[in-house]
């Protein structure tokens, strides 16, 4: 999947989340910290491909991405499960507010990431990292998925870019009811 694919598949996440969070689950949290958490999903939305020194983050951190790349191989490491789950359990160990949230989001952008690669016809090889080494783990059956920068991919962000639309409507919403 694309850059572009992943931070509008990551973003419907993060939304959703935040408008739960005004609607249902917060009372005293600050616009300041839902912004935070909204970029650090952006932010490990696009983290794993690291691993590909061509990809978006690959070209701007270019130094870090040059070495993980010689050291793994293309969505394999940085792709597995275990990474956002080790960074989500990490968030328990951690004091500093901000750290807390930048991890729920960061594993999450991840999360979302893994998700994205899994509706491409590549999937992601070993996926259950140590569990089912060889095996390619993907979302939909090959027909139903798409190849990266494809068409139907682009439709798909199209779709996604919609949907953060409608969501960001719902939130200015609940925003609207709490201040009148
Ligand atoms: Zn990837």
């Amino acid at each position: 999947m694309t850059a572009k694919g992943h931070m509008a598949l990551a973003s419907v996440s993060a939304l959703v989340i935040i408008e739960y969070c005004l609607d249902i689950a917060c009372n005293d949290i600050e616009t300041i910290d839902l912004i935070a958490f909204y970029f650090s999903v952006i932010f490990g939305s696009l983290a794993p491909d690291i691993d590909e020194s061509e990809s978006y983050i690959g070209r701007r951190l270019y130094a870090i991405s040059l070495v993980m790349s010689s050291v793994f191989k293309h969505r394999t490491f940085t792709h597995y499960l275990f990474v956002p789950i080790a960074l989500f359990v990490a968030t328990y160990f951690v004091q500093d507010y901000f750290t807390k949230l930048f991890l729920y989001g960061f594993s999450l952008g991840i999360l979302m990431h893994d998700l994205g690669d899994m509706l491409t016809k590549g999937g992601i090889n070993g996926f259950f990292f140590p569990f089912f080494p060889n095996t390619k783990i993907a979302i939909l059956p090959k027909q139903l998925r798409f190849y990266t920068n494809s068409i139907a991919e682009h439709i798909f962000i199209v779709f996604l870019l919609l949907l953060n639309v409608a969501i960001s409507l719902l939130i200015a919403k609940s925003y609207a009811l709490e201040i009148f």
